[in-house]
């Protein structure tokens, strides 16, 4: 049996979903004649309680868009230094929209109201750069699935409005986010300027992100994907996987937590292991004790036994549960673990 738990973006899409994208009706989305594409816009819109929303062929792409239109070359944006737009994206912030990141030394990459307000520079000083956008990430990626507290993004909401900031929320594990805290996606729309989300990672499709705004800065989005060379033609079929994940795999990740949780627990009653960090959602962060066992030394045992994990550098590991990570491959693996130890 081979366990594959890099991530969460391993899965391949069920039976329902290939039928429900072979089945959809399509277009050409460039003219915005994809009735499906159009059809799953307006879903995510109408789930934020959003005006408009953008079909993007990645998260990354949706996140620079949004970085794109929210700021001018020179500007800086405030993130945490765990942020997957700081680390992950190329280096897009600067080769995209000219702008640099004032990186916050966040918990688990989360910041605090406090952190965000200090780290703006004053608007009248023009020697530095004008502070124009906060982005935040909920689940934090690198922070191993951590939750913000809702109130104190209502906390960094108020600052933005006080000194004039773009709010940007790089969603894409943000199902895991309202499933795992129960809450209700309509507040995070009424709280961000623009939120993108994910369909390629929890959600079981083989591709696509959405970005989700008022109807004027989608407007602007459509021409920044462009620029971006991300037009896609008959892409209904794509969006058609995202329709049916929205239908059939939000409350489920449910599963994907509660089994993350027990691989924790096992984990950190192996005497080799150092430390495991809370687990709030899918995904699990930890440390050998590397004069016991060296990682890679337990990444060989794992592989001997056709399970794949990954190493973060640093002496960390993760392991992240998903749609493809049956009940018999999670009590196979707990297995092995409890025989490695
Ligand atoms: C995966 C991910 C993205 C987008 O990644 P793509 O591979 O470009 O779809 C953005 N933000 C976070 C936090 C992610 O985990």
């Amino acid at each position: 049996m081979e366990i594959n738990l890099i991530s969460d973006t391993v899965t391949r899409p069920t039976a329902g979903m290939l039928a429900t994208m072979m089945a959809a009706k399509v277009g050409d989305d460039v003219f915005k004649n994809d009735p499906t594409v159009n059809a799953l816009e307006e879903k995510v819109a109408k789930y934020f309680g959003m005006e408009a929303a953008l079909f993007f062929p990645s998260g990354t792409m949706a996140n620079q868009t949004a970085i794109k239109l929210h700021t001018q070359p020179g500007e800086q944006l405030i993130c945490d230094k765990y942020a997957h737009v700081f680390n992950y994206e190329g280096g897009g912030v600067s080769f995209n929209s000219g702008v640099s990141c004032r990186l916050v030394d966040g918990h688990r990459g989360m910041m605090t109201a406090e952190q965000v307000e200090a780290s703006i520079n004053p608007p009248d000083f023009y020697h530095s750069p004008l502070t124009s956008l906060v982005c935040i990430e909920n689940t934090t990626n690198k922070g191993g699935g951590a939750c913000w507290d809702f109130t104190e993004l209502q906390k960094i909401r108020k600052i933005c409005d006080e000194y004039h900031l773009k709010y940007h929320l790089d969603g894409a594990r943000l199902w895991n986010a309202l499933v795992a805290k129960k809450e209700d996606p309509k507040s995070y729309g009424a709280l961000f300027d623009t939120i993108s989300v994910c369909f390629s990672k929890g959600m079981g499709c083989p591709v696509g992100s959405v970005l989700v705004g008022d109807s004027e800065t989608i407007a602007k989005a459509l021409r920044v994907r462009k620029v971006l060379g991300g037009g896609m033609r008959q892409a209904g079929f794509l969006a058609a996987a995202g329709i049916y994940a929205m239908d059939h795999h939000i409350d489920r990740l449910a599963d994907d937590h509660k089994k993350a949780a027990e691989i924790g627990k096992v984990l950190s009653k192996l005497d080799f292991i150092k430390k495991v960090e809370p687990i709030e959602t899918n995904i699990i962060i930890f440390e050998l004790d590397e004069s016991q066992m060296s990682s890679p030394d337990f990444l060989k045992k794992l592989e001997e036994n056709q399970i794949t994990i990954i190493g973060m550098g640093q002496g960390k590991l993760r392991i992240v549960t998903h749609l493809d990570y049956t009940d018999a491959m999670h009590d196979h693996f707990l297995t092995i673990l409890k025989k490695i130890g």
